[in-house]
């Protein structure tokens, strides 16, 4: 019987996942195969939060410190509730401030970084070649079909190959997912997060800030030197305007909601725009195959948790699969595979449902709701435990935590 591995999809969750179970089980052959060509993701100008957990589990892996120097701390993380044009923006929360304790989690550790895309997917792909994954580019998994023993996969060129088991990594609108007849439940936002890059006159300082404006939250996110990423959330009208407007235009739209705190800035890269909604998987597995990343949940980036549920999948299913392996179990068995089905779950849908509900909470200008949240938001910032247990939420420490976001080997 085959024991190999077929990862569909080379994103951050499906190397990420790869480097896991590769690290614990270097016995087990594993094929990571991506649609897009090798270069796609080095031009990936985006920067997201990566949770404390997830620092300790990529630190784990050997990946952590080849990113530390593109790594920026958050320090402090403001929230405000305004609207755009208005000239000052009320802070109604705040989590730390720089160089004190408040923004650091228990331990003394930031509860995230900052840290670009493209030098998380070479420093990923990097530790995938050392271990010895076979990385494939520019091919897909065109469809499999399982059988008691194994499950055979057909690419995109013809070829096939057998394995005990295919980990489904290829982003929320996953069409594997489809075949394995898994259904979703879906909700579009008709919003549109922009995302882009600004460099600026004065230090951040490590400050995060997220503005909660009618047309959707606006973030700005400290990366290293006198840079920032934006996300930037508007109705999809909006957002494409936005997106078809002049250098001059967009720079004006911004300086209504950036202002000039950092002093005068500018756009310093490209501006993207993704389509923004809620996909959650109602099954994480079938027999021999196992969803994992956006693949199983795409959620709005509202709170920056997308990737780090996704490296939680990772950590789970690696930590699943490589116990099983010990144990002389089928990797590949769906009694197996429910574990990690278990394991998962609940905190994704439950992540998913919080976004949900803040994103409608907040991107809005009805008056009773706006109230409620001012009140809500500064009972929140007088109660230090509550404070503490947000931090604690967005640093990815949780009860039954797997071994690799403790640090720790599986
Ligand atoms: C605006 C925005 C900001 C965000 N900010 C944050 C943040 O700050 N923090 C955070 O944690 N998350 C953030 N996220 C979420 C995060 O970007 C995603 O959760 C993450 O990229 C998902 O990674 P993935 O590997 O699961 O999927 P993807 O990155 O979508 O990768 C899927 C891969 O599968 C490949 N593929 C598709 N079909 C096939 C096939 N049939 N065969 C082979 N390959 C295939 C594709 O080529 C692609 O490379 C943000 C998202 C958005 C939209």
């Amino acid at each position: 019987m085959a024991n190999d591995i077929i990862i569909a999809g080379g994103g951050y969750v499906g190397l990420c996942v790869a480097v896991a179970i590769k690290a614990s089980a270097p016995h087990i052959p594993i094929t990571l195969v991506d649609a897009a060509p090798r270069s796609a993701l080095e031009k990936d100008e985006r920067a997201s939060a990566i949770a404390a957990a997830a620092a300790r589990m990529l630190d784990q892996l050997g990946i952590w410190k080849r990113l530390l120097k593109d790594a920026q701390p958050i320090n402090e993380m403001v929230v405000t509730d305004s609207r755009t044009n208005d000239p000052v923006r009320p802070v109604f929360l705040t989590f730390g401030e720089a160089g004190r304790e408040g923004g650091k989690e228990v331990g003394g550790e930031p509860f995230a970084h900052m840290v670009p895309n493209k030098k998380m997917v070479g420093a990923l792909r990097k530790r995938a070649e050392e271990l010895g994954i076979e990385l494939v580019h520019e091919e897909t998994v065109a469809g499999f079909e399982t059988s008691a023993g194994e499950t055979t996969v057909t690419f995109g060129s013809g070829k096939t190959a057998k394995a005990a088991l295919l980990i489904a990594a290829d982003g929320v609108n996953s069409a594997l997912r489809s075949q394995a007849g898994i259904r979703t439940v879906r909700r579009a936002y008709d919003q549109m997060g922009i995302v882009t890059t600004l460099s600026h006159e004065r230090d951040h300082e490590g400050r995060a800030e997220e503005h909660f404006l009618p047309g959707g939250p606006f973030a700005t996110l400290p990366l290293k030197g006198k840079r920032t990423s934006l996300v930037w959330t508007e109705p999809t009208d909006v957002a494409k305007r936005l997106m078809a407007a002049d250098d001059f235009t967009f720079e004006l739209e911004l300086e209504t909601r950036f202002g000039h705190k950092l002093g005068a800035f500018e756009v310093a890269g490209p501006r993207k725009a993704f389509p923004l909604g809620l996909t959650l998987a109602r099954d994480f597995v079938r027999p021999r195959f196992a969803l994992i990343g956006d693949a199983a949940h795409g959620i709005h980036p509202i709170a920056g948790q997308g990737l780090n549920l996704g490296f939680k999948d990772a950590a789970a299913l690696a930590q699943t699969i490589v116990e099983a392996d010990r144990l002389g179990l089928d990797i590949g068995a769906v009694t197996v595979l429910e574990r990690y089905e278990r394991w998962r779950r609940f905190d994704t849908v439950q992540m998913g449902v919080v976004t949900d509900v803040l994103n409608r909470l907040f991107s809005n200008d009805i008056g009773p709701l706006r109230a409620l949240r001012t009140v809500g938001l500064g009972i929140v910032d007088r109660m230090p435990s509550l404070k503490q247990a947000f931090i604690s939420q967005a640093a990815g420490r949780g009860e039954g935590n797997p071994l690799l976001l403790n640090g720790e080997a599986i």
